[in-house]
Parts: C-alpha cells; structure tokens; sequence
C-alpha cells in the first residue's frame, strides 16, 4: 500500500526500511510534520503515518479525508496528537503501535532518576574539565526509599519492577489498579494524593487525556515531600511547567527529569543548535543544574524502532487486505478505558 510517513529522521527510515523488506508498502518519507498546513502532501495516498509531534486535529484530518487519506497508522504508542472524535465522523481509521518496547521506556525513567541522584551529568562535566572534586556530588541511595508510580500500564509495571529489584516502596496510583498484581509485586496502590505525599521519587506513565493533563500541577507540587524527584517520560503536559519551574525555584522540588515537555512540538527532534531558543520556561529550565532535559528519546532503543516499524507497516497491511485492524484506537473505547472501574 502507498504509505506517506511524516517527520520521518533517519533512525526512523532505517528502522522502516528494514521492516519493509518483508511488507512491500511503497513508502514515501516526509520530513514536515503532519499538520492542517502539511496534510495536502498526503494527497493521493491511502495511508499516512504519523508520529508524536504531528498535530492530526480536525483540520488536518479533513484535508487528509479530502486527499482520500482513510488510515493513520501512528508509530507511537500515545495518540493524544489525534483527534480521534474528528477521525470517527471523518471515517478515517486510527491505529497505533500498543507496545512496541515497555521495557526501552521504563529503563530510561529509571536512568534520569539514577542520573539525577547520583548527579552523574555534573560529574560528567566536571571530569572534562579536569575537576576530580566530590563536593557537591553527594547522591541517596534509591534502596528503601519511596518511588510513586503514576500509570501502571505496559510501561509503569515495568519501572515498578525495576525499582523493586533497587528494594523500593513502590506506591502506585491507576485508574484501574489491579490487586493481583500489586500482590505478586509487592507494590501497594494508593489514592493520588497519598502517592503524590509520601513519594522520594515520582514517576508518570499515564497517558494525556483531559483528566490527566497538568496532574502535576501547582497545587500537587504543594503536596509533595519537600526535596522530591520528579521524572516525566509520559507526555510534557502531564506537569504545568510554569508551576514546576517556581518549585524548582523554590527548591520545594529537588530535581526534574524531562524526556517530555509540553511544548515540545517544533523543538524536540530538532536541530536547533546556532538559534535563539524562543521557549522562555524550557529555557529557564535548562538553567537548572538538578534538571535533566532530553529530547523524547525513552523509546529509542533498536529493539523499540524495530518493533514500531514491524507494527506500523502490519497495521497497513490488516488495513490494505481488510483483516481486523488488532492496534485500532476508537473514540469510544478510549473514553471508556479512562473511566474508573471501581
Ligand atoms: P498503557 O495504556 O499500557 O498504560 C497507561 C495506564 O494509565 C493504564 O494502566 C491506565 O489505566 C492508566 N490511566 C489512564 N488514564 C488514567 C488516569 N486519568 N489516571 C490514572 N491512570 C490512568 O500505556 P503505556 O504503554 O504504559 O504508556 C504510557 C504512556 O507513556 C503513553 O500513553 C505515552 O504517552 C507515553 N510514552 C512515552 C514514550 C517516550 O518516548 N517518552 C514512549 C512510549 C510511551
């Protein structure tokens, strides 16, 4: 099937080339990212691929629908960049790439937390420089301390785990928690504001939907421990950044670890070196030595890119031979998978 792929870099060609080697898509790469003013490049194609960044919202989807765009095979996980109401009474399909590496994306959250406590960036700098000195480089042991685990989907059961093997009070807040689970784990689910109190360490893996967007905001950093490490490798709007940076300011917030931040788009997976960046809050937060900022990169792992092309050409494939479409995402479905079960 004739596939237009957006905001295509070239770890991601790699990767897709590779995979399609046993598809046969025709595959066209686009650099621009997909938006109302991008879409007409689509025009003629059946299917786009999208990814993180894109902004599919209904204006873009009209275009697309206009250019007999009828599937959106996003190669990511989230899909928060698609209006999927819009896509629905457009008759456009949604699919997306459900798990593709948990484990490439809990690692690394537990990499920013280990790079954060142990201030191994500084040092890093600071050995170039010829400066062998300690002072200032004073870590805490993650073992017996309290991580809070926000979203205990394919990606919070893993960080959870991981942070068990350091021997961590794991508590862990979901929409739907599973008891069985948090049995044979060890872990304990708690309300929000409990995980949000008693946590050392945070970390989020929900999804951005309206009810999770800006969960961390000023009054919940209000709430948290005094001197607690937050680290975001779900979506940037989860936080209010303006409300982390007066906590950083403050020192209410002992440290941030960002691979997201909410106003990503047009800056992250750039190269913007020589420029003036015009993002007054990231740039405030870059000023932070116990910030660490990285440019969405959780997912990326071989095993992951792998995955996300071999998934994402299979979508168009069920799609072009009409076979149920297994990784569709619906409106409907989604409303329903947010509301709590008990
Ligand atoms: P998942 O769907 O397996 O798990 C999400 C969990 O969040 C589910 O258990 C769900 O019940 C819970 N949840 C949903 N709404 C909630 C709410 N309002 N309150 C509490 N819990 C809620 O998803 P996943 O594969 O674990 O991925 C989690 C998120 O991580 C994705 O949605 C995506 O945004 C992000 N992600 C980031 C990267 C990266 O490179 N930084 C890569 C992949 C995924």
């Amino acid at each position: 099937m004739r596939l237009a792929v957006f905001d295509t870099h070239r770890f991601d060609r790699a990767a897709l080339d590779e995979a399609n080697a046993g598809f046969g898509h025709a595959l066209t790469y686009l650099e621009p990212r997909l938006e109302p003013q991008t879409a007409r490049l689509a025009e003629g194609f059946p299917a786009v691929c999208s990814f993180v960044n894109d902004k599919v919202n209904a204006d873009t989807l009209e275009v697309l629908t206009q250019g007999g765009v009828r599937l959106i095979a996003t190669r990511s996980a989230g899909y928060n960049h698609i209006d999927l109401v819009a896509a629905d009474r457009l008759g456009i399909r949604v699919a997306r790439v459900p798990a593709y590496s948990p484990n490439a994306v809990a690692e690394y959250a537990v990499a920013l937390v280990l790079s954060l406590v142990r201030h191994i960036p500084r040092a890093s700098v600071r050995v170039r420089d010829w400066n062998f000195s300690l002072d200032g480089l004073v870590g805490v042991d993650l073992h017996a301390r309290t991580v809070g685990v926000v979203g205990t989907g394919r990606i919070g059961r893993v960080a959870a785990r991981i942070f068990r093997g350091f021997g961590c009070r794991v508590l862990c807040y979901d929409v739907n928690p599973d008891p069985e689970w948090e049995r044979e784990l060890g872990v304990r689910f708690a309300p929000l504001d409990t995980v949000f109190a008693e946590s050392d360490i945070l970390s989020l893996h929900v999804p951005l939907t309206p009810s999770t967007l800006h969960m961390v905001n000023a009054e919940a950093l209000a709430r948290m421990k005094r001197g607690v490490v937050l680290v975001n490798t779900g979506r940037g709007a989860l936080i209010d950044s303006r409300a982390l940076l007066n906590a950083l300011k403050s020192g209410h917030v002992g440290a941030a670890g960002l691979d997201v931040y909410e106003e990503e788009e047009g800056i992250f997976f750039e190269d913007l070196s020589g420029q003036v960046l015009q993002d007054d809050v990231l740039a405030r937060l870059l000023t932070f030595p116990n910030v660490l900022v990285t440019a969405h990169q959780a997912f990326l792992t071989r095993e992951a890119l792998n995955n996300i092309a071999a998934t994402t050409l299979g979508n168009v494939r069920a799609f072009e031979r009409g076979e149920p479409l297994d990784n569709e995402v619906r409106a409907e479905e989604v409303l329903r998978a947010a509301s709590p079960v008990r």
